[in-house]
């Protein structure tokens, strides 16, 4: 698997060409390249065929609101929002990005969801923010898909990313993880939440377990990070070392939370879990953590 030591969505596979981003009149002579390849999109699912890869629309399909993803081996890759009169050929499917990424974890989707995922995110940006944050008016889409300009009062607005930190807090050799409501049952995974405006990593670490759990961190590392189109977060990963083991629960946010030794949870990691426990799938990264600290010697 390509993913084995980087999360899916991760590894972006093109070139992103930023120098060519701002040249309109590339960009409108590659819309028309044979060998352009385009990736459809419709409320959020992309364009795939019955066996699992990408299905690149011809060149034709690139219009004035494409977006420009980068280069590959001579060949533009460019996303575009499909209307709803759009005909899916023969063997094609929308799919929607979490369904993709189920397909990746079974060694099912032989494409790469980062691609994938980049485009809906850029997309979903488009439409979700077509006035002028600062003056209400209508932007327009500039620099191939990545700003948005307000001729109105000469802003420009950059797609947006919400960063959300994720870590797996320990304590000598034990690991805490929490069960939100809507969890399937037995399923208990590392605490998360959406980083605030001011704050560094490792604050925004220490805030969240000490709200979610009432637990006090000290030493915060960075483990690895994925990109999250849902819509378009970046989830970064940490390993926390609580500086005491005594949990007390916000249950506005977590319905449960406790202390897993290593031993439960490297053999539910192994062995898969059941309904009195599980971790979550290959898709997630909170699974990389759990992997890279608990499989570890
Ligand atoms: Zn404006």
């Amino acid at each position: 698997m390509y993913f084995e030591n980087s999360c899916i969505f991760a590894e972006f596979p093109l070139d992103s060409s930023d120098h060519l981003r701002g040249d309109d009149q590339t960009l409108n002579k590659l819309k028309i390249e044979k060998t352009t390849k385009v990736i459809g999109y419709r409320n959020g699912e992309a364009l795939v065929e019955s066996e699992n890869k990408i299905h690149f629309l011809s060149s034709c399909e690139a219009n004035d609101t494409a977006i420009f993803l980068g280069l590959k081996e001579g060949s533009a890759y460019f996303a575009v929002e499909l209307d709803e009169y759009f005909q899916e050929p023969n063997h094609t499917v929308f799919l929607d990005m979490r369904s993709i990424a189920k397909e990746v974890a079974m060694d099912g989707f032989s494409s790469h969801p980062s691609l994938l995922a980049r485009g809906k995110m850029l997309i979903d940006w488009h439409s979700r923010h077509q006035f002028c944050a600062n003056c209400g008016a209508i932007s327009e889409i500039k620099k191939g898909g990545y700003v948005r300009h307000c001729k109105n009062c000469e802003t420009d607005h950059f797609p947006r990313v919400d960063p959300v930190v994720i870590m797996m807090v320990i304590y000598k050799d034990k690991c805490l993880l929490g069960r939100s409501p809507q969890f399937l049952p037995g399923m208990y995974s590392a605490l998360a939440g959406f980083m605030e405006p001011g704050e560094t990593i490792e604050e925004a670490c220490r805030r969240e377990v000490y709200e979610e759990a009432g637990i006090k961190v000290g030493d915060v590392k960075y483990v690895k990070s994925q990109p999250w189109p849902f819509p378009s977060s970046l989830m970064i990963g940490v390993i926390a070392e609580a500086l005491d083991d005594n949990i007390n629960i916000d249950n506005d946010e977590l319905e449960d939370a406790k202390w897993f030794d290593k031993k439960a949870i490297q053999s539910v990691l192994k062995n898969g879990g059941d309904d009195d426990f599980r971790v979550p799938e290959k898709l997630a990264i909170a699974r990389h953590l759990l992997e890279v600290h608990m499989m570890a010697e």
